[in-house]
């Protein structure tokens, strides 16, 4: 059977490129499909056909945007299967447990949710001296690019809140992830008018043009910091508003009287959601002297009962890491805790099964701060687990790092944890769980691993500008 070739979707057509280029699958090595590659007037079109539609957009009524993001979210679940397998073979994570029919869920729940959200006009002042009102009006064309962990879950969170609130979209998904993004916005083009929403695929460099282009009034960026940092500085030439969803070294704290053998699921998925693979998960352990051992006994316990394997098997729970230049990082950051002296409790070698980018699941014991498993944000299936015994002296160390997307306490005592949690610097904290992200609840990082929020009434405020009448 001939490989499919799939299409960029510019003003409501599905759009042949002259160029493809191969979208593998992670598992295999083999080819899931070829991808358009457009070219920098491809992007020019999708913006312009993107202007043009925010014209009629812009003016339709709340309730027509709305009726028509719940249409796509009721596509999004008459698809799922097809998509969830799609997506399976292209960014490698397992059908079941936290895998592709979870993020199928997620995408649909959220753009229900996010259509029902308002704006309603903000009466500030209303007396003798007169009548002050706040409007919340649409920005213009918002240039998405999303990275390559939950594509489909991410430009629904990009897309979704950018057309509720009367903007048009142009999206670039990452080149390891775009053909479920692809048949993702064909189902929504078959939903809205021509040109609301319209997707490039290609190389970074499309991803900087965007970043730059004067037809873009906002981006929403999700991805690395290193990344995230470019297409600010590549944004500010055009003044554009900016969301950045960057990337995260969250910590957990496990204060003493936690019970070890019943928060070792948690601490499991909190940390090993995605193969690790996610922005918002457990990235640095932290565990009381007193309890240290037996944490380490029950996640390792809990650990090894999970499968690791091909995705479209239904058994398996765990996929490959998407990509080489992320297996090698997740390697070299291992083999370096193991040198300083880390104590690899289960994993620490790559799977040599011959094919795909299997890295077991990794816990390393013994290691602190100074070790780069610890500093740096690993996005990979192996945890550093830090051993203390002082509560004030792991929140210093907790905070003592560049990026502040989410945190965690684990402890019996709510009131206890929720003192500790109040002190660490993330723009999320969970208690007793950790990554744990919801459609009513604004998140997004301090520091460094963002600017803004997404979600909830505050996420879909950033899709505006404020105009205030005043009379
Ligand atoms: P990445 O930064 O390498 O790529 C993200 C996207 O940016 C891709 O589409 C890529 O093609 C594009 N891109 C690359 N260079 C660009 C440039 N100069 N200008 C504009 N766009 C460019 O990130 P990734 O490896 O795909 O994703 C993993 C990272 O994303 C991790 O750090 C993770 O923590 C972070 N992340 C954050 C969140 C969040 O909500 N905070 C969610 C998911 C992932």
């Amino acid at each position: 059977m001939a490989t499919k070739r799939y299409p960029l979707f510019i003003n409501g057509f599905a759009t042949k490129t002259s160029e493809t280029f191969k979208v593998r699958n992670p598992s295999t090595g083999k080819t899931v499909g070829l991808a358009p590659k457009a070219t920098m007037a491809q992007l020019d079109a999708a913006v312009e056909a993107a202007g043009e539609a925010f014209k009629s957009w812009s003016q339709t009524s709340d309730k027509e945007r709305a009726d028509a993001c719940h249409a796509i979210a009721a596509s999004i679940e008459e698809n799922a299967e097809e998509i969830a397998r799609l997506l399976t073979r292209e960014q490698g994570k397992p059908l079941n447990g936290l895998g592709s029919r979870f993020e199928l869920g997620g995408a649909s729940a959220w753009a229900h949710y996010t259509a029902d959200l308002e704006l309603p006009v903000e009466v500030l002042q209303d007396n003798n001296e007169g009548k002050v009102e706040m409007h919340r009006k649409p920005i213009g064309v918002v240039g998405s690019i999303t990275p390559w962990n939950w594509p489909v879950m991410i430009a629904v969170w990009h897309i979704i809140p950018a057309i509720r609130a009367g903007n048009t979209v142009v999206i670039k998904p990452s080149p390891y992830t775009p053909l479920s993004t692809i048949r993702l916005v064909e189902l929504m083009n078959n939903v809205l008018p021509d040109g609301v929403v319209n997707l490039v695929a290609g190389d970074d460099a499309l991803g900087a043009a965007m970043s730059s282009h004067e037809g873009i009034g906002k981006i929403i960026f999700t991805g690395s910091c290193a990344t995230g940092k470019k297409v600010m500085a590549n944004a500010a030439e055009t003044l554009k508003r900016l969301t950045l969803e960057l990337g995260g070294n969250d910590a957990g704290i496990v204060l003493p009287d936690a019970d070890p053998k019943q928060i070792a699921e948690g601490l499991f998925w909190g940390a090993f959601i995605n193969g690790g693979q996610t922005c918002a998960a457990l990235k640095r352990l932290y565990v009381h002297d007193d309890i240290y051992k037996d944490v380490c006994k029950h996640l390792t316990r809990f650990a090894k009962k999970m499968k690791m394997g091909d995705g479209l098997k239904e058994t398996n729970v765990l996929g490959p890491i998407q990509n080489k230049m992320q297996y090698d990082k997740v390697r070299k950051l291992v083999k370096d805790a193991k040198k300083r002296g880390g104590k690899i409790l289960m994993g620490g070698e790559p799977m040599n099964n011959g094919k795909g980018y299997y890295y077991p699941v990794t816990l390393v014991a013994n290691v602190d701060h100074g070790v780069p498993l610890v500093d740096e944000e690993q996005f990979g299936p192996a945890l550093p687990i830090i051993r203390y015994s002082d509560v004030d002296e792991v929140v210093a160390r907790a905070n003592d790092n560049p990026n502040g997307l989410g945190g965690s306490v684990w402890s019996r005592d709510l009131e206890a944890a929720k003192e500790i949690a109040l002190k660490l610097e993330c723009g999320t904290v969970w208690i007793n769980k950790h990554g744990m992200i919801q459609p009513n609840a604004p998140f997004g990082g301090v520091k460094g691993s963002g600017i803004g929020v997404e979600f909830g009434k505050e996420g879909l405020e950033e899709y505006t500008n404020i105009q205030v009448v005043m009379s």
